[in-house]
């Protein structure tokens, strides 16, 4: 039976809606990815009273659990006190830690003045292992106690999953005596019912290893895990159900593990030594934002612009005004100019050139919301899809620019375009 976990996040600002539970969210893929399931996420206050409460529940229902934040020096950072004490256990001033804080305050920070409360971060539970944060002050910490595993990571988002994935993940893989591998299979341009429905039948009958599907914005997501008594046993029994799933779902399949699209379309570039350039008009710089957050994108980007107005595209594209005129700015002739003109200004191997409806009216040309045209402009021809995306102006976007990059990968790669 695979463990199960409860994720108890503690803040009152985020039962204000001030902090979005990020941590919960970052934490739960890494447990999904060790084949440890997420039954509940809580989020209490910082009450102890209340936090004891959940505690109590989360006992009774999960094998772990684990707390973020109410580690730090303050007075309303509680949650090391409360979930000892509903163990049974004591807090033991741990003189490695302090020497640690203290360390940390007088390097990272410059500071010699150090208050008596920052040295109460360096009491733990009597006999936890100690979670040593690189990243800030505030150790975390892991221990047993009636029959649970207990985890407590700090709060603040950097913190928190960095010491997840450098201390809680090896000391979760060490309560298993298998290994647990996971894969993920990114898909584009298949739609999540028309996966499932394709592989249905093998994700029931799968057990070990499993194959399940997760909802990303946009696009698909299969996660392959197998659990086993080595990393190559692992392997071995995920190779078959990856060779059928990708026999199954072709070409939309765009990465094995890599992290999005840009990503993969950024390493092609990379590997071909080869440049786009980029016009936006109704993502007003999404694509751009997205190439941009990948490290090392200045190799392969050579830059952009956002021509949102008419006269914008005519004068810093060249898109003809007598183009715009005659065919509507919404339009596939308009978005392959865009995209050739951009590729010619800047000089790119590659132009992409993106105009469409993002609503929340329609245009004056009677064009519905989420109609969008991306056009990649190649070396032997400049392609234009016409897409209809529904009348959410955010996901238009985001879908316009996943269709862009979706262009240049399959270009790249060799595959058919349309
Ligand atoms: P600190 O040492 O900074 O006090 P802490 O472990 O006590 O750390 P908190 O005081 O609870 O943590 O939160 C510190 C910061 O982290 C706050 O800005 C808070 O908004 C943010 N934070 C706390 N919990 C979460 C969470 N679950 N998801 C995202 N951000 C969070
Ligand atoms: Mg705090």
């Amino acid at each position: 039976m695979a463990l199960t976990a409860e994720i108890i996040g503690v803040g009152t600002e985020l039962l204000l809606g001030n902090t979005v539970n990020t941590d919960a969210r970052d934490i739960s893929e890494g447990l999904s990815a060790l084949g440890i399931n997420v039954f509940f996420h809580t989020v209490v206050g910082d009450n102890p009273a209340r936090l004891r409460l959940a505690v109590e529940i989360a006992k009774r229902r999960a094998d772990i659990l684990i707390t973020t934040g109410g580690l730090g020096p303050t007075c309303d950072d509680l949650t090391k006190e409360t979930v000892a004490e509903c163990f049974g256990k004591k807090l033991v001033f741990n003189e490695e830690e302090a020497e640690n804080i203290r360390s940390y305050f007088e390097k990272s920070l410059r500071r010699t003045n150090i208050t008596e409360n920052n040295m109460r971060q360096a009491m733990l539970p009597e006999g936890c292992t100690v979670f040593r944060n690189h990243w800030g002050t505030a150790p975390g910490c892991a221990f047993r106690g009636d029959g649970k595993h207990v985890i407590m990571l700090p709060g603040p988002p950097r913190e928190c999953v960095s010491m997840f994935n450098n201390c809680a993940v090896p000391y979760l893989r060490e309560l298993s005596d298998s290994e647990i591998i996971s894969h993920s299979i990114r898909i584009f341009g298949m739609g999540e019912s028309v996966v499932e429905d394709k592989l249905h039948d093998m994700m029931l009958a799968l057990e070990n290893p499993t194959l399940a599907p997760y909802a990303k914005e946009g696009e698909v997501m299969l996660r392959v895990t197998a659990k086993a008594a080595s990393v190559e046993e692992a392997e071995a029994l995920m190779t078959p159900v990856l060779e059928k799933v990708r026999e199954t779902i072709g070409d939309f399949i765009y990465a094995i593990d890599e992290e999005n699209l840009e990503s993969v379309v950024l390493r092609i570039l990379r590997e071909k030594n080869l440049t786009v350039a980029v016009a936006e008009s109704c993502t007003g710089g999404l694509l751009q934002k997205r190439i941009t957050d990948i490290p090392g994108a200045s190799k392969s980007f050579s830059g952009g612009v956002v021509t949102y107005a008419d006269k914008t595209k005519t004068l810093l594209l060249g898109v003809p005004a007598e183009l715009i005129e005659k065919e509507g700015v919404v339009s596939s002739a308009v978005a392959k100019a865009m995209a050739e003109g951009v590729k010619e200004k800047i000089g790119a191997d590659f132009g992409i050139g993106i105009t469409g409806v993002a609503g929340p009216d329609t245009d004056e040309r009677g064009n519905e919301i989420g109609t969008v045209f991306v056009s990649l402009s190649a070396f032997d021809c400049t392609y234009c899809r016409e897409l209809h995306l529904g009348a959410d102006r955010n996901r238009i976007r985001i879908m316009a620019v996943n269709h862009a990059l979706d262009m240049l990968r399959r270009y790249l790669t060799g595959l058919r375009m349309e």
